[in-house]
């Protein structure tokens, strides 16, 4: 058994703001702690609880380290990078460890995370050779006609807890690598990784100002962020409501925009389909992660006449997920991450049954032994689930799966689009023409056949459509350059 499960026998790590390379408390001298989800008797962390005034002097530190940063070549901004990419490596067990602790999911789950924050800055810190314009031919000789690629100048980032080692890493290496000086503000429930990154670049030899982390609340800090005319360009992925909210006070002063937000993500399971491989698919995708993930599948929309085979599959999928302390061997889903969130999934489930569905298995919160102090609930399947329902329709975020029963393609199609979110999409199915069409005419930013909602390539560009995004920059990939700087043209003659 791991020494956490002991409460309050591992030392609470005090963090501060990283501001202008010092690690600087709250100017309010206020703070908060984070207890661990899976034994709130555990304390993991203490943090400034920052004001608007901490983010302005983020801002002024970041402004000011600006040009130096850019004036950097490409190569010199990505060595940093790799190197952090090394330094992750070498620390991943330790990181993983504090991941579950914080966040909760599986330790398997948060080494992976890990991982991913590595590849990603090695990922950028290669590109770097990349980064630069085009050659254009002329119209006239003795012209030359070509693009350079620029950095936008102080970008702010705003971040959710559900990925909170891989969403930082995601959005700070492509902004980083083109030139931008960085201000952080990462949800408050998981803040641990961000401020560990913002160590290990310090330590890569990233120069000071260039990345400056802020700890506070959305509507003080994020919105400070927002707001300040200083930033030049912001990068958000949260919840649709905030998104909004956050994006109206950019547009208003024209900054540029990336909101990447929530998702209703189908999995489609037609008649010919593998209905083992389909429970799989759907049990990973909807329980992995206990569903906390933008691109879960939290609807399962199933050919009527495979609906019952495909059921009895997915409860026993349900039935084998092994619900517990992350960092427990064997664990297979960890808890939600607040008392909060698991107070919300319980209140789904509550509605779907009062507006008809049934509930076929789990669903229920578990206070048994070691889940007496963390926030625990079982997997849930929901069946007998209509497309207007409140369940098929908005975002839960935790392990609940809705099936909704369709009596073909075409009628799955049609519910699988009758929502307002486009994020991830899946199909399973043996027709290959089906599957083309299906990728053809799903609104999603991310489809899959045969495969799990979840889980991303880091080289391939990733957004959503409709409600999920703001569908303007991709994130992820090389494309992911294209937010976090701009394209100037230059003409030169040199004909005379
Ligand atoms: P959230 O919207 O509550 O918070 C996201 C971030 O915004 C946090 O850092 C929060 O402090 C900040 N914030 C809150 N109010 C703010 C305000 N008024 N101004 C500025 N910032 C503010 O989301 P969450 O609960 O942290 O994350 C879960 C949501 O994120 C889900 O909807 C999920 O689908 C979505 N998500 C989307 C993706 C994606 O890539 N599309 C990835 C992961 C998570």
């Amino acid at each position: 058994m791991s020494r956490a499960h002991k409460p309050n026998v591992i030392a609470v790590t005090r963090y501060q703001n990283f501001i202008g390379g010092e690690w600087v408390p709250a100017q309010a001298g206020r703070s908060f702690t984070n207890v661990n989800p899976a034994d709130t008797r555990e304390a993991v962390a203490e943090y400034p609880a920052s004001g608007q005034a901490d983010a302005t002097t983020a801002l002024e530190a970041a402004r000011k380290a600006f040009p130096a940063w850019a004036a950097m070549t490409p190569v010199a901004r990505g060595r940093v990078l790799s190197k952090a990419s090394q330094a992750i490596e070498v620390r991943k067990a330790e990181l993983a460890e504090l991941l579950t602790r914080e966040e909760g999911k599986t330790l398997a789950e948060s080494t992976g995370e890990v991982q991913r924050a590595a590849d990603i800055f090695r990922f950028f810190g290669g590109l770097s050779y990349q980064f630069g314009g085009q050659t254009i031919p002329h119209d006239l000789p003795g012209n030359l006609l070509y693009t350079r690629r620029e950095p936008l100048g102080v970008v702010a980032l705003i971040t959710p807890w559900n990925f909170p080692v891989a969403i930082p890493a995601w959005k700070m290496a492509p902004a980083l690598v083109s030139g931008n000086a960085v201000v952080i503000k990462p949800a408050s429930q998981a803040p641990a990784l961000t401020l560990e990154l913002a160590k290990l670049l310090a330590e890569a030899g990233l120069p000071k100002g260039v990345l400056n982390v802020v700890i506070g609340e959305g509507r003080t800090v994020g919105s400070e962020l927002a707001s300040n005319a200083v930033v030049a360009a912001l990068s958000f992925t949260g919840s649709y409501t905030v998104g909004h909210q956050v994006y109206l006070q950019l547009a208003q002063r024209m900054a540029r925009a990336q909101m990447e937000m929530g998702g209703k993500n189908p999995t489609i399971v037609l008649a010919d389909a593998d209905l083992d491989l389909a429970a799989r698919l759907v049990g990973l995708a909807g329980f992995g992660l206990t569903g906390q993930a933008c691109t879960a599948t939290s609807r399962v929309i199933v050919e009527k006449s495979v609906a019952p085979a495909l059921v009895e599959k997915l409860i026993s999928r349900a039935q084998a997920v092994k619900v517990g302390h992350g960092l427990r061997e064997g664990v297979t889903m960890g808890p939600a991450v607040s008392a909060q969130q698991l107070k919300g999934n319980l209140e789904y489930i509550q509605i779907a049954v009062a507006e008809g569905a049934q509930l076929a298995w789990g669903g229920e919160r578990l206070t048994n032994g070691d889940s007496a102090h963390g926030h625990f609930m079982s997997p849930a399947v929901i069946t007998g689930v209509k497309p207007q329902m409140r369940i098929a329709r908005e975002e839960v975020f935790g392990p609940v799966i809705a099936v909704i029963e369709v009596a073909d393609f075409e009628e799955a199609l049609a519910v699988a689009n009758g929502v307002e979110a486009g994020l991830s999409a899946s199909i399973v199915t043996r027709d290959l023409k089906k599957a083309l069409l299906y990728t053809e005419r799903i609104e999603a930013g991310v489809v899959k056949v045969n495969q799990i909602s979840t889980g991303l390539a880091l080289q391939a560009p990733f957004g959503g459509v409709k409600k999920s995004s703001t569908d303007s920059f991709k994130e992820q990939g090389v494309p992911a350059l294209d937010f976090y700087s701009r394209v100037k043209t230059v003409y030169l003659d040199y004909s005379a």
